[in-house]
């Protein structure tokens, strides 16, 4: 991939052209990305409110985001701006010791490679999102093929680098596929800036209208070219209707969030980062399920790419790059993930999954034998990135916020009023009011939407789960992987371990049974042989109550209103519509649910949280529009037109 002149230039194998040179890189990115986009003074305004995005084709060695993000740091005190996206395409990513030889030549930046080169792992293709909160700075690293990935891309940016390789050696990098994506994807007044001043370069960026200018190169290069988006932002007409948002400025000051457990927690902790101001209400329900003691996570692979696979992978790779700073290091362990095929996990699907999801064996490792720790014949995957976390503790930290609020008591009703939520009590008594909610009280989701329309615009069922806890006094339990096969097992934490789990739909009894510790003892006794079971004990029980939806997947944005939906929509799903063009319909104003996590909700929840964020805020998403879609929860309300068509 990576190829070194002797004197210590970086050349890409592939376009067999040169990263950049180490005499005058830093200074030449300076020039022509930072300088060109004039970042330093709109880095630096206190006129825009929120967010300042960066698109940048070509991330190579990261030296244009290490620069924008040094820049950053010294104009972030003097900014009104909450937040620096920097959104970058790479087709062939750099090993993590490439990129550290490469960049190492240019000290000033060595602190920051260090705290990004922390986070570069588990990259996966399609979207990797990197949040840096202390530095109120996010990543989106999407590695591919631009030209395929650029139109599952959402959200308006205000300035784009055009930093592919040379178009003579890349020329699909710069043709008009792309200028038309940079269009879509332009905010008014968005700027860009390259290198070069190639003929077709300039002929493509001008007809998808950009305004543009030549100013003086860097070095020996005479000229290089810049220019400006002018006209308004294009509506996103890429997405279904339901799915486009319209461009707001109006950033909320202050939200409400309905739920303390994970769901509301990590929501709360995405605005809180951003400046917001977050009012946290919560019951203190006995069967909330983020008091699961110790709760694992892996991917869920599929045979070929879909939904879940990417979700789970997606989140995986989050959660992993978070955990170090949020949580202390006794609160979670990634100690590696065993899990069987069997009825449910049929070893084709892994074989076949490990291959359409490119998994290096850093992501997933097959295993056909499996020793004697195991029954006879079985086969499995061990994911080595797979974890367990302290579930309270990652709520707690989660909620650890200055801009946090937490409140006690039972929300009976909301209502929208005067541009206004209230929340009521059992009582009828107003608990608060509130420009914008949030609800994330899981199992209580849908009692308070029925308050407000006849229909609900999704389903959302509650499912019991037990589990136990276990006391080991073998010490060396700890260096256990996580076994999982239709039970699961940790390994200890300071002795305890956490044998889960079951589930019942029909019987949400809060109560301990011990028809359920039987049926976990008995199955992980005969499954999980490695373990020393002659001194395991049980200490208690937990169980709790767990949201999901019918797809399984959670719901996360907005809500439309049943009714006017299906007036708007209807017709939508036939094939003589397939080129109309239908309305967008505005969401339930200022109403937010991120809710259905299911018995995966301690893996998805932050990535979850974030992408929430982005949306109440309009910043660019970090998944892929068409993983969106699956995630919105107007798509029961679009399922149900479809099908009745
Ligand atoms: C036994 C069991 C084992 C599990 N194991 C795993 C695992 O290994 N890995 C994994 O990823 N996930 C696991 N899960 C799932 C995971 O715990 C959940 O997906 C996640 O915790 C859900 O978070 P939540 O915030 O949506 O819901 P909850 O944690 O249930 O929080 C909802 C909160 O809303 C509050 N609330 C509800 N209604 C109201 C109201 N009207 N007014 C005020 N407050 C209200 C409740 O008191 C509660 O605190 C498990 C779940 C269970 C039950």
């Amino acid at each position: 991939m990576i190829d070194w002149k002797e004197n210590g230039t970086p050349v890409s194998r592939e376009f067999n052209d040169i990263y950049f040179s180490p005499e005058n890189g830093l200074e030449e990115t300076k020039h022509v990305f930072l300088k060109g986009n004039r970042l330093e003074e709109r880095l630096s305004s206190s006129e825009t409110e929120h967010i300042f995005s960066i698109l940048e084709l070509g991330f190579g060695t990261g030296l244009n985001f290490l620069a924008a993000w040094q820049l950053w740091r010294n104009c972030k005190n003097k900014s009104s701006l909450q937040v620096l996206r920097f959104t970058s395409f790479e087709k062939y990513p750099l090993e993590r010791e490439d990129i550290r030889k490469a960049i190492s030549v240019f000290p000033e930046l060595s602190e920051l490679l260090d705290l990004f080169l922390e986070k570069y792992k588990l990259l996966i293709p399609g979207c990797n999102t990197f949040l840096f909160e202390k530095e109120n700075l996010i990543l989106d690293l999407w590695i591919g093929d631009a030209i395929q990935l650029l139109p599952e891309t959402s959200g308006k940016f205000d300035a784009f680098f055009l930093d592919g390789f040379a178009p003579s050696k890349n020329p699909e990098l710069w043709g008009e596929n792309i200028s038309l994506q940079l269009k879509r994807l332009s905010n008014k007044n968005a700027s860009f800036a390259t290198f070069t001043v190639a003929r077709s370069v300039k002929d493509c960026l001008s007809s998808a209208g950009f305004s543009l200018s030549k100013i003086p190169g860097y070095g020996r290069k005479r000229e290089m070219l810049v220019g400006v988006y002018e006209s308004e932002p294009e509506l996103d007409l890429n997405l279904i209707p339901f799915l486009r948002r319209i461009g707001s400025n109006q950033i909320p000051k202050k939200a409400t969030v309905l739920g303390a457990g994970l769901a509301g927690a990590s929501i709360a902790r995405a605005l809180a980062w951003r400046g917001i101001q977050v009012e946290v209400w919560d019951d203190h329900n006995a069967l909330r399920a983020s008091s699961v003691p110790m709760a694992v996570s892996h991917p869920h692979i599929t045979k070929g790419e879909t939904p879940t696979s990417l979700w789970t992978l997606r989140c995986l790779g989050n959660s992993i790059r978070r955990y170090s700073d949020l949580l202390p290091k006794d609160s979670y362990q990634i100690s590696g993930t065993l899990q069987l095929s069997g009825e449910d996990l049929p070893w084709i699907r892994l074989e076949e999954g490990v291959k359409a999801h490119s998994l290096s064996k850093e992501s997933a490792e097959l295993r056909t034998e499996l020793g004697e720790n195991y029954p006879e014949e079985s086969k499995g995957i061990f994911y080595p990135s797979g974890f367990w976390t302290d579930t309270p503790v990652l709520t707690e930290k989660l909620l650890n916020h200055p801009n946090i609020i937490l409140k006690q008591g039972k929300v009976g009703s909301i209502f929208f009023e005067k541009e206004e939520w209230a929340l009521f009590s059992e009582n009828k008594e107003t608990l608060n009011k509130t420009e914008v909610l949030i609800l994330a009280n899981s199992f209580g989701i849908e009692s308070l939407l029925q308050g407000l329309w006849e229909e609900s615009p999704f389903s959302l069922r509650s499912v019991r789960g037990q589990l136990e806890i276990l006391e080991d006094s073998n010490i060396d339990s700890e260096k256990d992987p996580i076994h999982v096969g239709e039970k699961y097992l940790t390994p200890s934490k300071h002795g305890i371990r956490v044998n889960g789990s079951t589930f019942n739909e029909f019987d949400l009894d809060p109560n301990a049974k011990s028809k359920d510790r039987e049926e976990i003892l008995e199955y992980s006794q005969n499954t999980f042989l490695g373990v020393h079971w002659e001194q395991i004990k049980v200490r208690s029980d937990f169980v709790g109550i767990r949201s999901q939806t019918p797809d399984r997947f959670p719901i996360i944005g907005p809500i439309h209103s049943p009714e006017p939906f299906r007036k708007i929509y209807s017709g939508m799903g036939l094939p003589k519509n397939r080129k109309k063009e239908f309305p967008f319909l505005e969401p339930q104003k200022n109403l937010f649910v991120f809710g259905g996590l299911g018995s995966r909700g301690v893996l998805t929840s932050l990535l979850g949280g974030e992408i929430l964020a982005e949306i109440l805020l309009n910043e660019p998403l970090s998944i892929e529009n068409s993983l969106y879609s699956s995630l919105h929860p107007s798509r029961f309300l679009y399922r149900k037109i479809r099908n009745q068509e």
